[in-house]
């Protein structure tokens, strides 16, 4: 490891998460099983190695989903709330823990140490929000149709969860799972990108620190490690009753397709195409301020990155030109070093995208307006480092239509009413997250009306990028018609029971059927 990463904080961070340095063998994580290959772990921030992970064989798996059912037994049947103050002490110690996982987050995904610390703060948040759900699991009492009979509903736990999830929120998207999951009565055995092998070790050490203290059985929190091939026994696997897979829509399609063959619950959290209308009665600054982020932040590697901005012709010149001066400010370089807004991408592939990307867009008859280009030099030798870019382009071009999990922000015209800005927006196949910058009511009241975004999160004087967990969190169309964390969206960690309850000494029949023996 380099003397520059080192004095970031990041030796002390692996020691607190108890991640073993490289050369001390390998991760595995408390309530872990895996014996298969070594999966090293490199740091796109300088190419090092921070430290490898076994990954989970067959044979090692169908360890985890034994010890799983097996705890989920003991585990349905404590309270709600007791299993919510489980999920409290696991906030608890992820507020002592905030700064080292943020950290790390930060090292091995790319992201800044800002969001790094964002994204634990998120957990913290979901676990909270949890915790008060654990009183809340309610069904509905109806009345039934039959004298003397009383019939009401209940939510029960499903049973073993699988949460597959995607390098660029290597903790917060399998929290924003668990903390539900663990209230509701489920266990979960999680499959973390195999880009970020040791946040979710890091997750698994903390978990289990906390279910170890209450005397409670391992398998509520499994971890296995993987690529695909690990991420396909679980959605195969008729054992698990839920799959929530979060990445790419090629994925998605695949999961979805596996378990939907043996007609398991998916939910799908998949890839983005968003946009932000503006229009003639935008604000400007907050226009620019909320687009940069949006493009910008996490190098573009949010599934929420604002890739379409669709001016209007009044006032294209001039968000235009606000939009080139803002990224002449823009520094890249270390993402732990405070002063930075951009790091890097997370492997030489995504640059490999990027590049592809904008030799596409210009060869589909785009300009660029602020050059791309990979950045080398000191600091900088993990080869992961990219200008953000910004291209005039037309909605149509293939290039525009499809999600690039990098920096690039393609500027679209149009003319004539909002209507038909909302028309370009929605002409992509992916339906994530979307915004509009007006103070013209009109505008947004139609931009989230029936007529308007098709997409699971629509904004207005604000970017796309950036939810809060109280909100249910996914998208539309490609994206693959998930919701998660926040809103109602426990309910799909659990099974749903009508009761009928007869207090007489007769049985009547529903729907007056007379049945006389
Ligand atoms: P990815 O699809 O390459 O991988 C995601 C996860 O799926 C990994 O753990 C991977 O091992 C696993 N996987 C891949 N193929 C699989 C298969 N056939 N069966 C089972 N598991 C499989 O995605 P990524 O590059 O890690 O993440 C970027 C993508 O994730 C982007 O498209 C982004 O928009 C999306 N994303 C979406 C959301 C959302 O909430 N909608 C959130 C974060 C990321």
């Amino acid at each position: 490891m380099k003397a520059n990463t080192v004095d970031f904080g990041i030796k002390d961070a692996l020691a607190q998460l108890e991640i073993r340095p490289v050369n001390e063998g390998s991760s595995t994580g408390a309530i872990n099983f895996s014996n298969g290959e070594i999966m090293e772990s490199y740091s796109p921030v300088d190419g090092q190695i921070i430290s490898s992970v076994k990954s989970t064989s067959r044979a090692d798996y169908e360890e985890v989903i034994t010890v799983a059912t097996e705890a989920f037994k003991s585990w349905r049947t404590i309270p709600a709330p007791q299993r919510g103050e489980i999920v409290r002490q696991f906030a608890e110690k992820l507020r002592e823990k905030k700064e080292a996982l943020g950290k790390l987050v930060s090292y091995e995904m790319g992201k800044s140490y800002q969001e790094g610390l964002g994204e634990v703060q998120e957990m913290i948040d979901i676990c909270d929000f949890a915790v008060g759900l654990s009183r809340q699991l309610h069904g509905l009492t109806m009345h039934s149709e039959r004298p003397g009979h009383r019939m009401y509903e209940q939510y029960h736990p499903l049973g073993v969860v699988g949460i597959i999830s995607a390098f660029n929120f290597p903790v917060a998207v399998w929290s924003w799972n668990a903390a539900l999951a663990w209230v509701c009565g489920d266990v979960c055995i999680w499959k973390p990108s195999e880009k970020t092998p040791l946040c979710g070790v890091a997750c698994q050490n903390i978990a289990a620190e906390v279910f170890k203290a209450n005397n409670l059985p391992e398998g509520i929190s499994c971890l296995v490690n993987g690529d695909y091939k690990v991420g396909e026994f679980m959605s195969k696997d008729t054992r698990i009753p839920l799959i929530s897979a979060t990445g790419s829509t090629r994925m998605g399609k695949i999961v979805a397709q596996e378990v939907a063959a043996r007609l398991g619950k998916s939910l799908l959290e998949l890839g983005g195409n968003n946009a932000i209308i503006v229009t003639p009665d935008a604000d400007i600054k907050m226009t620019v301020i909320g687009a940069v982020f949006g493009a910008v932040g996490t190098a573009g590697q949010r599934c929420t990155s604002t890739r379409r901005l669709i001016i209007h012709e009044s006032i294209y010149n001039t968000v235009k030109e606000a939009l080139v001066d803002a990224y002449k400010q823009l520094r890249i370089g270390n993402p732990l070093d405070e002063k930075n807004h951009v790091g890097p991408l997370i492997d030489i592939d995504a640059v490999e995208m990027y590049r592809k990307a904008l030799h596409e867009v210009v060869e589909e008859g785009g300009t660029m307006l602020v050059e791309g280009g990979v950045l080398s030099g000191e600091g900088l030798e993990s080869g992961c480092y990219v200008k953000p870019a910004i291209a005039e382009a037309k909605p149509h071009y293939r290039i525009v239509q499809h999600e690039t999990f990098a920096p690039i922000l393609y500027v679209l015209k149009y003319s004539g009413g909002v209507e038909n800005a909302i028309a370009i927006q929605n002409n992509v196949v992916q339906g994530l997250s979307s915004a509009i910058m007006t103070n013209n009511l009109r505008e947004a009241e139609l931009f989230l009306s029936v007529a308007g975004s098709d997409c699971g999160i629509a904004n207005v004087n604000i970017g796309t990028s950036g939810a809060e967990i109280g909100g249910a969190f996914g998208g539309e169309k490609e994206t693959g018609g998930g919701r998660e964390s926040g809103s109602d969206a426990w309910k799909i960690y659990m099974r749903r029971q009508t009761n009928t309850i007869n207090y007489t000494k007769d049985l009547p029949l529903a729907q007056g059927i007379k049945f006389d023996l």
